[in-house]
Order: structure tokens, then sequence, then C-alpha cells
């Protein structure tokens, strides 16, 4: 299995945008943009995801709308697995099943085709997002996988944010490529 070097590691932090008070006071958002728009912080980050993930022998990438699209996207296609979107809800248009998560006022929602993963009993699924901060939008899409039959073998998030312990609310192996 991979392991990123120190260096390649710097190397993808310094690419991660610090954005303070986005979306709101107090909170310090880490925008990915400015990791994409860098193809050497990219390819390493995806060199390491493509290793670490070779002989998993997944059946199915599925990423959380939006950003985990992108990295879900190609490191689906690396491995040559299908790739699988989890929307928030209202886009997908065929039937679905849904998951609701709380959030701090209110709730939100999000969902997937119901033969997204092909009906396959025990589908070997990686569920991959760029961040984890509660764990609350990891922990639905990880039941909705289930709820499909599919099977969750392990959530992946480029970066966590640590003192929120949302890792803990999942129950399935995680990795984080970073701490913060
Ligand atoms: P949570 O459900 O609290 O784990 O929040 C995770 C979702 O919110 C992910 O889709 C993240 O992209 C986004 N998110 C939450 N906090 C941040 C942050 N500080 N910076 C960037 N994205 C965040």
């Amino acid at each position: 299995m991979s392991q990123l070097s120190e260096k390649e590691k710097k190397l993808i932090i310094d690419s991660i945008r610090d954005v303070p008070d986005f979306p709101k006071k107090g909170i310090i958002f880490k925008d990915i943009t400015t990791l994409l728009n860098n193809s050497k912080a990219l390819n390493t980050l995806m060199n390491h995801l493509e290793a670490r993930y070779r002989d998993y022998n997944l059946d199915f990438v599925a990423g959380i709308d939006a950003r985990g699209f992108i990295f879900g996207s190609i490191l689906a296609d690396r491995l040559n697995v299908g790739f699988v979107p989890i929307r928030k809800k209202g886009k997908l248009p065929y039937t679905t099943v849904a998951e609701k998560y709380y959030l701090e006022y209110g709730f939100d929602e999000i969902e997937v085709h119901i033969d997204a993963f092909n009906n396959i009993e025990g589908a070997k699924v990686l569920l991959i997002d760029d961040l984890i901060a509660t764990g609350g939008t990891a922990k639905a899409a990880y039941n909705l996988i289930n709820k499909t039959r599919a099977n969750c073998v392990e959530c992946c998030f480029i970066a966590e944010l640590c003192f929120l312990n949302g890792k803990s609310r999942i129950n399935s192996p995680v990795y984080t490529v970073l701490d913060f």
C-alpha cells in the first residue's frame, strides 16, 4: 500500500486554500479548487489513492455531491470500476432511495438511484468525499449504500477536521489523507 512522503503530503496540503468565514463567520472553508488546478498536487494525490485501492477489488466508487464526484470519478476510471453519484435531493431522474441527516438547524436529504450498483448484492463500494467534518453527510451516504444492499467497504476523505471527530459516527473503516 502506498504511503505519501512528507514532501508529497506538504505539496497537497499547501495546494488547499483556507478561506476564513465562509460560508458563515467562524468557519474556515477548505477550498479544494486550488488543489484541482494544481496538476502536480492532484496527480500526486490520485496516484496515492490509486495505489491504496488497487487491491481492494472494488466494484464501484461512490462520490458525494459535489466535490466527491471529482475525486471519485478520477479514481473509478483509474481502477476500471463504475462511478456512482450520491446526490442532494431532487437531482436524480430515476427511482431513488433516500436518507435524511440532521444539520445544526433542520435536516438535509441525499439520494441514490435504486439500481445504482446494478442490484449486485454485496457489491464492494468505496465512498469518497473531499472532507469529513461532523460526519453527518458521510454517515447518511454510508447508510444509503447499504440500503441498496451493496456493501460500503471503506469511506475515504481527502481531509478530516479531526477536532469534530466525525469518523466515530461511521460504522466502516475510514481513511483520511490529511488531518487538520
Ligand atoms: P459533515 O456532514 O459535517 O461531515 O460535512 C461534510 C460536508 O460538508 C462535505 O461535503 C464537505 O465538503 C462540506 N464541509 C463541511 N465543512 C467544511 C469545511 N470547513 N471546508 C470545506 N468543506 C466543508
